[in-house]
């Protein structure tokens, strides 16, 4: 019998986010990690790949994974189906993997068909979901009742959660709420990590981010950002990064008059890698175009997309 005063087991799991474009599961993730691993973007779809971050706790390790937005149709333009059912798959993929799903959906939009299509696809694992109700700093308390009682008809959820991902609101609750559905077991990762994903991962995200932030229409999603080299020197990094597009008039416009726009990519990521790294960086941006890359598999595969299986 554990007496009162036995420590409770320490226990880890891995706990995906999932939920449509744009509810804030990147916000969600640095919040809870309280640095900036996963990318942040106003337009769908940014976070591609899926991103493990991890939080330790005196009882327990949490395992997070963001996922990429669960789309039922097309985004961007309707040619990159291909890029899109991988995602679908990816997102499902790290969902599979987990212990605990934690669905987002948006106070200001909630119950949209793309949340039902994702409740859809994340109901067949038959795994533990918690529902979070985001954004609730953009609602007014009186309407958080109702919604959490249309919510509760929506799906055998264990807990439901109003949070603010942006100002951290109901977010220590959630933390210290997911140990419990956790299986006991011993940390995973040496405590000392936030992340699994070298810092290489880390650069091409963040000149990707900036590709998103200054262009627009389908640029951003025929952008894909592989780094060519990644060297530590004692006093700066050198990174050579590549980012590819599809055609000669997306190269045209992300170099832009003069170089200006790749000037202004490079300034913008290059500022916020030197803070994350705490690091002077010197970055050399290029552009390529690798044709027609979202819809060839083997281009997605060259280009990072494509997982061991
Ligand atoms: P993801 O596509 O689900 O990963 O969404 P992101 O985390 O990239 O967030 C999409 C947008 O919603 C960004 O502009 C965020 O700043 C914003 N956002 C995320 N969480 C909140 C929140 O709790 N409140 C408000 N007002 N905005 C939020
Ligand atoms: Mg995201």
């Amino acid at each position: 019998m554990p007496s009162k005063t036995d420590p409770p087991p320490f226990r880890s799991g891995y706990v995906s986010i999932a939920g449509r474009p744009n509810v804030g599961k990147s916000t969600l993730l640095n919040r809870v990690l309280g640095e900036k691993i996963a990318i942040i973007s106003r337009k769908p779809n940014t976070t591609r790949n899926r991103i493990l971050g991890i939080r330790n706790l005196t009882h327990a390790q949490i395992i997070f994974l963001d996922t990429p937005g669960i789309s039922s149709g097309s985004f961007g333009h309707k040619a990159q189906k291909q890029l899109n059912r991988y995602m679908v798959k990816e997102a499902m993929k790290a969902c599979g993997d987990a212990d605990l799903i934690l669905l987002m959906i948006e106070a200001t939009r909630p119950w949209q068909d793309e949340d039902l299509f994702t409740l859809k696809n994340i109901s067949r694992l038959n795994l533990p979901a918690f529902l979070l109700i985001n954004k609730i700093d953009r609602v007014g308390k009186p309407s958080l009742l109702p919604l959490i009682n249309q919510s509760q008809r929506q799906g055998p959820f264990k807990e439901i959660f109003p949070v603010s991902a942006l100002t951290g609101h109901g977010v220590d609750e959630l933390v210290d709420t997911i140990p419990s559905y956790l299986p006991e077991g011993p940390a995973y990762f040496p405590e000392d990590l936030i992340t699994d994903q070298a810092e290489r991962f880390l650069a091409a995200e963040t000149v990707r981010e900036k590709v998103f932030a200054l262009t627009d229409k389908e640029v951003p999603y025929s952008t894909a950002v592989t780094i060519e080299e990644f060297k530590e020197a004692p006093d700066i990094i050198r990174i050579s990064a590549l980012i590819h597009v599809e055609h000669d008039s997306q190269k045209g416009i992300l170099i832009g008059k003069n170089g200006a726009m790749l000037k202004k990519i490079g300034t913008l990521a290059r500022r916020e890698l030197e803070e994350f790294l705490a690091q002077r960086v010197f970055l050399k941006l290029l552009v390529r175009v690798e044709k027609n890359w979202t819809r060839n598999p083997k281009s997605l595969r060259k280009l990072g997309y494509q997982g061991p299986n």
